[in-house]
Parts: structure tokens; C-alpha cells; sequence
């Protein structure tokens, strides 16, 4: 499985994590463990690292694209 990249805003380690069920499937995001910031939710952890990279890679400032 990938890795998320460092977070694209304090530059910690991110990490991804379930959080719970909805609707009878289990959802992912990816956290930062620094800054706290975290993603999305996704259906499984490869489409939240993939996110998290993507938006790592755009480069965006912390925004609404990001929930905290
Ligand atoms: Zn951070």
C-alpha cells in the first residue's frame, strides 16, 4: 500500500485512519499527526492517500479543501 506524502502544510508525518462506519462500510481519511489536519473521507485507504498526495502535490494553502 502507498504511504501518504508529508503533510503539505506543517510538514509532519501523516498517517492514514478508519473512522468508523456509515451506511455498512468502513470509511478512511488521512491525518496529519502534527497539525491535525486531515482529508476526506474515503472508501478505502488508498483513495485517501491518494487525495491527500494530489493535494500535496497541487500545492494549495490550508483551505476548505481540508477539514480540520
Ligand atoms: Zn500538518
Amino acid at each position: 500500500m502507498k504511504k501518504p506524502d508529508k503533510c503539505p502544510f506543517c510538514g509532519g508525518r501523516a498517517r492514514v485512519e478508519p473512522i468508523g462506519r456509515y451506511d455498512g462500510g468502513e470509511k478512511f481519511k488521512v491525518r496529519c499527526v502534527e497539525c491535525l489536519t486531515v482529508s476526506y473521507s474515503y472508501d478505502s485507504p488508498e483513495e485517501a492517500i491518494e487525495a491527500w498526495n494530489r493535494r500535496h502535490n497541487d500545492g494549495c494553502s490550508q483551505s476548505k479543501d481540508l477539514q480540520r
